[in-house]
């Protein structure tokens, strides 16, 4: 794997010389396979270090108190009460300030920190689950994401275990989210985690269906209890009345199967309507709340009756 750097524009010292045909090497090293060469580039140099310096202190964030979690709820659309809570993580770096999940979870996942951030989202989600479960939220869920390195790994269920056991928790009150993608690099195993977490009495809902390849086999051949239908499937179905058809029969799939479905992403009323009038079982989106903090989830969850003139 060769690095090349050009005098005198990639610098006029041996030492710079060097040190860039160094970074183009390892440039051309993350580009993968071998017999590759890589000039030195500036922007690509910046974006290599940002991601490097991404890394670095991605590793520092576990254990240092950086990450919080913001809490959405889902709403049951008969009653209007709040059936579940999703946990979506929040990174406040000491420097940058708030950094999403969307930036940084690629990151997480390629270095396989995601485990430990995992780990501690999802004990961070027992111990509010517990919390709201004592002050008498009732059966309500609390849900969290799960990567496909999480899921992947051997010990996922048993960690699971440990959390509802460590804090607690009866699992009824735990819901995992994971996507089709992390499910269908080995159907035959995924199943049985599926099933092992299932038994413990955790609910598992295929978050964002409709966004990849949307899958029946997946659906037929895993023991879901939820899916949850991405918002760029809605979008898709309020502007073509063949997609709507789609989205129609796949609610009515759904439920032919005994799978529940959540509608994620309702921003207007409208999609409101639509989707409560195709029986869709819960819905979350911006039109309910925006993901908050633990302290304002709390509040809105325990006045739901300003939820319930709120969904009208
Ligand atoms: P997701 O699980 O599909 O979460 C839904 C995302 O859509 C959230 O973005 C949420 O803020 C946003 N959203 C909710 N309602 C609406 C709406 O009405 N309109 C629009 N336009 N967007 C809406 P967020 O919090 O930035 O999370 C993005 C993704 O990051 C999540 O997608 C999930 O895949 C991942 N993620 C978040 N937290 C965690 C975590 O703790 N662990 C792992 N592994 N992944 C996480
Ligand atoms: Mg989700
Ligand atoms: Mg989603």
């Amino acid at each position: 794997t060769i690095g090349v750097s050009l005098f005198p524009g990639d610098g006029d010292k041996p030492a710079a010389l060097i040190e860039n045909a160094r970074s183009a090497q390892k440039h051309a090293k993350t580009l993968g396979g071998k017999n590759n060469y890589q000039f030195f580039c500036r922007e690509t140099n910046e974006s290599v270090v940002e991601q490097l310096q991404l890394e670095v202190d991605l590793h520092n964030a576990i254990g240092s108190d950086q990450f919080r979690l913001a809490f959405q709820p889902k709403i049951n659309t008969r009653t209007g009460s709040i059936n579940s809570m999703e946990a979506l993580i929040r990174w406040y770096h000491p420097e940058k300030g708030l950094i999403s999940p969307i930036t940084f979870i690629p990151t997480a996942e390629k270095t396989g920190l995601v485990v430990d951030i995992g780990r501690w989202c999802l004990n961070a989600v027992c111990k509010q689950a517990k919390q709201w479960v004592d002050k008498g939220a009732g059966d309500l869920r609390v849900s969290v994401n799960i990567s496909a390195i999480e899921f992947a790994d051997d010990e996922f269920v048993s960690y699971v275990k440990q959390a509802l056991k460590h804090n607690n928790l009866d699992a009824a009150h735990l819901e995992l989210e994971v996507t089709e993608t992390t499910v269908m690099t080995d159907i035959e195993k995924s199943s049985k985690i599926i099933d092992d977490l299932r038994l413990l009495g955790v609910t598992v809902t295929m978050d964002d269906f409709g966004a990849g390849y949307s899958s029946f086999k997946y659906l037929g051949h895993l023991n879901f209890d939820w899916i949850k239908i991405d918002r760029n499937f809605l979008l898709d179905a309020t502007r073509h009345s063949r997609t709507k058809t789609l989205y129609d029969g796949m609610v009515a799939m759904a439920h032919e199967i005994e799978l529940k479905v959540v509608s994620e992403g309702i921003e207007k009323q409208s999609e409101y309507n639509y989707v409560k009038n195709l029986g869709v079982d819960e819905i979350q989106g911006y039109m309910i709340s925006k993901p908050v903090d633990a302290l304002e989830a709390e509040r809105i969850l325990f006045s739901k009756n300003t939820q319930r003139k709120r969904v009208g």
